[in-house]
């Protein structure tokens, strides 16, 4: 029986070739139209982890407003920033769009989220490495938190780890009971 194949697991490496990037996001979203039923659980995971994410956002943003505004080594670069095929499937669970870049990026050049004010999407929509990146700096920063903020902030972000797992066992299960000729 033929299998998908367009979904892999890592890091996307179509940077450098949108159109492609444009057809595999097709793809992906094109399971989730099709098949909302047997995706819904996935789709009920994703809704779970935007909400921690919505959750933890504003500690994060505390400290990242205090740090990453001084910092003069902005980490915010392409080649830091790729998501990965897990980050889209959530993205597409949640019947989000995906922030397709509008040209082939460059590796050193800045992330194509990165505005004057910061990133432009939400913190529920950026690459997951994105929101688990905290430098030194920003560390030390976090750890100046009462200990309840900080322990409820660690908490959260590792069920959040926890629910994405789950999000994605029950993804990779469902997509396994569809043939490439049900689409
Ligand atoms: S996370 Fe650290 S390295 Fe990145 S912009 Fe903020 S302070 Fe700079
Ligand atoms: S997606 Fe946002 S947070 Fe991540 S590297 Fe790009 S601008 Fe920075």
């Amino acid at each position: 029986m033929e299998r998908f194949s367009l979904i892999n697991r890592g890091e996307i490496l179509l940077w450098n070739n949108i159109d492609e990037l444009k057809k595999l996001i097709k793809g992906v979203d094109l399971i989730f139209r099709k098949f909302p039923e047997v995706f819904e659980e996935s789709m009920l995971l994703s809704r779970e982890i935007k909400n921690i994410l919505l959750k933890i956002d504003p500690f994060i943003e505390l400290y990242t407003s205090k740090t990453c505004s001084k910092c003069l080594n902005i980490c915010c670069l392409n080649k830091n920033s790729r998501y990965e095929y897990d980050d889209l499937i959530y993205i597409l669970a949640l019947r989000e769009e995906f922030p397709i870049p509008d040209r082939n990026l460059k590796d050193r050049e800045p992330c194509y989220l990165l505005t004057d004010k910061g990133c432009r999407i939400p913190r529920y929509l950026r690459p997951l490495r994105c929101n688990w990146y905290f430098c030194k700096d920003l560390l030390k920063e976090m750890e100046t938190s009462p200990p309840r903020a900080f322990r409820d902030f660690s908490n959260n972000f590792n069920h959040m780890l926890y629910l994405r797992q789950q999000m994605l066992n029950s993804f990779f299960q469902s997509l396994s009971s569809l043939k490439v000729t049900d689409l």
